[in-house]
């Protein structure tokens, strides 16, 4: 029997990258899941690799920027599994330039995923949660948010505030025994750090002290312990995976 075995976990951005890696762990710990994306080709693929691992998978095409996509995916998730355990809001993007030469399009779109899709999910999968009096959620933000960084503001003011919603959250929903924690990643190896050039690959890994990008996989194991009754005492916390970057 796995950590997760009879628990229904919600994952947004689920498709690739760090959110499968969460969905493949927490399936392989038992959990039912209910996946979230754009992409709903790539999210097949998840999903075929989760179910190998026995558990229950449904797919939901969302955007979680849109309120009524949130509303849809938790609804799906009462009516499939009958209850929700678990949100894990990963789902991000970035649209990188200087301040002066960011448009406004390129932070409404940042601001609107980041950290509005984490509220409007969060708020959606807690009603459930408060009735239930049980329950978890993981947002995913990132050192960005802790120590900002030239060419992001927009990605760096979306990742602070999703801690800054993480710890209201936190005290809103503590008394309803609800849990809400963040991980803060590092650099982790994704398409973004594959395209980085030699030079910047190297700089950037003269700062971390493990001398290595983190791999999906690091992220998952830090969401898995925050979701897991082994964190039971923790809440409002941010969980640096960062192979010491940012200490
Ligand atoms: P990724 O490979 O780009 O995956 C993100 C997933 O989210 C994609 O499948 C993407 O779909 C989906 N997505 C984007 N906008 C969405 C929306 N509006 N609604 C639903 N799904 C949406 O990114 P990642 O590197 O795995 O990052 C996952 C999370 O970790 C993000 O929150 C990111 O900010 C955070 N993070 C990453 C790193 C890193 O080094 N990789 C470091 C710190 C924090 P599309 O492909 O269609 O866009």
């Amino acid at each position: 029997m796995g950590m997760f075995t009879g628990k229904t976990a919600v994952i947004t951005g689920a498709a690739r990258g760090i959110g499968r890696a969460i969905a493949e762990k927490l399936a392989s710990e038992g959990a039912d899941l209910a996946l979230c994306d754009l992409q709903t080709d790539w999210l097949t693929d998840t999903a075929e690799a989760v179910k190998a691992l026995g558990v229950k998978v449904e797919c939901f095409d969302a955007d979680v920027s849109k309120g009524e996509d949130a509303d849809k995916v938790i609804a799906g998730v009462l009516d499939t599994y009958g209850k929700i355990d678990i949100m894990v809001n990963n789902a991000g993007i970035t649209k990188d330039g200087l301040m002066m030469r960011m448009s406004e399009s390129d932070w409404d779109a940042v601001m609107s995923v980041n950290l509005k899709g984490t509220f409007l999910f969060s708020k959606a999968a807690a009603k459930p949660m408060m009735k239930q009096r049980n329950g978890v959620i993981v947002n995913i933000a990132s050192i960005i948010g802790l120590i900002g960084n030239a060419g992001q503001c927009n990605y760096a003011a979306s990742k602070a505030g999703v801690i800054a919603l993480t710890k209201s959250t936190a005290k809103e929903l503590a008394a309803r025994n609800i849990r809400v924690n963040a991980v803060a990643p590092g650099f982790i190896q994704s398409k973004m750090t594959d395209a980085l050039s030699d030079d910047v690959k190297s700089m950037l890994l003269d700062r971390i002290p493990a001398k290595r990008f983190g791999v999906p996989e690091d992220v998952a194991n830090a969401v898995a312990f925050l979701a897991g009754d082994n964190s039971s005492y923790m809440t409002g916390q941010v969980l640096t995976v960062s192979g010491g970057m940012v200490m």
